[in-house]
């Protein structure tokens, strides 16, 4: 079976660029593990995923956004960052910005839907589920992949989506930085009794980092928590009423009692670089390229962005008649993906770690950080344009950071 493109992994990566080539007269293999049930009716994985002005407007462009139910948007108007037992925090409000809100909430598992519907309608998509890739071969003649049910796909160019952990990456002999930040993280819905006024939060915490997400119904939350793997299993093997008044605990009482109201899922927090994004006949896209630590909730922002940079310059070549796996076409992606991306990628794992270091020296910077932050509404209005800036921006704590000057 011959094609332009293979895509490898059917995700929200895979899947919009896939959507975002449509009507370029590309034709596509989009080659994905599950079945196509699970596809068409994706399982809830907990995640909700942060997303920013300039990525609202792409899943406007790719017709996604009006296939959401409205259950399914939550608000995310303004954003609070606490360290330690200070109550006050550090406010993010949209006014600050001058937009109506800082961003949106969307479940992954809506994402993943809505992006497979859209898919489903594209002629010129073929879909080929419930299998697994084995091997990929490229060269200057074209591009080979070896399916496991015992089927070999041809084309021009193979671009994998297939997770941060991606087997073709390693396949194509393309390593990856990876760090391991030694924590599990649990995503889990929770209602509470005071309501969440759209109100982001993020709480470093000692010994734990709390998150708070606010979902389309004013008392219900995702609530992120961010502890050591003995921690987390101790906590996961509580039953839901121990669980309740365990959480309740954490937040301090602030959002008076608290119940369960989704999947308990844990997620190892894995940072992943690849150390190349192309090789011949080869692109990587999504968490296969840049898989981010979520604190700072730049994973399918990033997703998105690249999908986008890459599908621009298939289509382009494809209009001008030139060759879509030309050296120089996919050097460019990958030049574009790495100077929006690298610095961003470093800043949040440093980030990562000091919020989530309990010495002494870390808890002092941190400190130091929200206090000249807080008291300068100039800096406050810089962070605020950054996070709902067309170019999508860097969070609320990553900036304190890097301008943490005093008055
Ligand atoms: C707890 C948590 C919270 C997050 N919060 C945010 C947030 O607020 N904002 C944000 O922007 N991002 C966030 N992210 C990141 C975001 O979820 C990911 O960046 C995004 O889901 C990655 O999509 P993907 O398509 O690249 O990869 P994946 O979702 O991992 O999909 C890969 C696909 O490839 C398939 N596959 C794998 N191997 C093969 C193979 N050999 N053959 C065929 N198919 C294969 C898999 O079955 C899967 O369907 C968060 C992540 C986590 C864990």
């Amino acid at each position: 079976m011959s094609f332009d493109i293979v895509v490898i992994g059917a995700g929200p990566a895979g899947l919009c660029f896939t959507r975002s080539l449509a009507g370029s007269g590309l034709r596509i293999a989009l080659v994905e593990r599950q079945e196509e049930s699970a596809l068409a009716a994706p399982a809830d994985d907990g995640r909700e995923i942060a997303i920013t002005h300039r990525s609202q407007r792409l899943l406007r462009e790719l017709g996604l956004w009006t296939r959401l139910r409205k259950e399914e948007v939550g608000t995310l108007r303004d954003a609070m960052v606490l360290d330690g037992d200070d109550h006050a925090g550090l406010m993010f409000r949209h006014d600050e910005a001058g937009t109506d809100q800082l961003g949106w909430l969307l479940s992954n598992h809506a994402i993943r839907r809505v992006a497979y519907e859209e898919v489903m309608t594209l002629p010129e998509v073929e879909r080929i589920t419930g299998a697994r890739v084995g091997a990929v071969r490229t060269s200057a003649a074209g591009a080979e992949v070896d399916l496991d049910n015992g089927d070999t796909l041809r084309a021009q160019l193979v671009v994998a989506a297939d997770s941060r952990f991606s087997e073709t990456r390693r396949a194509m002999g393309i390593g990856a930085q990876m760090r391991d930040f030694g924590k599990t993280m649990l995503v889990l819905r929770m209602r509470h009794q005071v309501p969440h006024e759209q109100v982001a939060w993020e709480w470093f915490g000692h010994g734990q980092t709390l998150a708070l997400l606010p979902l389309h119904d004013a008392h219900t939350s995702s609530v992120v928590l961010t502890l050591t793997p003995p921690a987390m299993r101790e906590l996961l093997a509580l039953d839901d009423a121990a669980l309740e008044a365990a959480m309740a605990e954490r937040f301090g009482h602030r959002l008076g009692s608290m119940a369960v109201a989704g999947p308990r899922c844990a997620y190892p927090l894995v940072g992943v670089y690849a150390q190349r994004f192309v090789a011949e006949r080869f692109a990587l896209i999504g968490d296969a390229a840049v898989g981010m630590h979520p604190v700072t909730a730049h994973g399918f922002n990033f997703g998105l962005l690249g999908q986008d940079l890459l599908a621009r310059e298939l289509r382009a070549a494809q209009a001008a008649g030139q060759s879509i796996a030309a050296p120089a076409l996919l050097a460019r992606y990958e030049r574009r993906l790495r100077l929006a991306t690298r610095p961003l990628y470093l800043a949040t794992n440093a980030l990562a770690g000091l919020y989530t270091d309990d010495r002494r020296p870390a808890r002092v910077l941190r400190k130091l950080a929200l206090g000249a932050g807080a008291r300068l509404s100039p800096f406050r209005r810089l962070v605020m344009s950054g996070l709902t800036a067309e170019h999508g921006g860097m969070p609320a704590p990553l900036r304190l950071l890097r301008r943490p000057r005093p008055a």
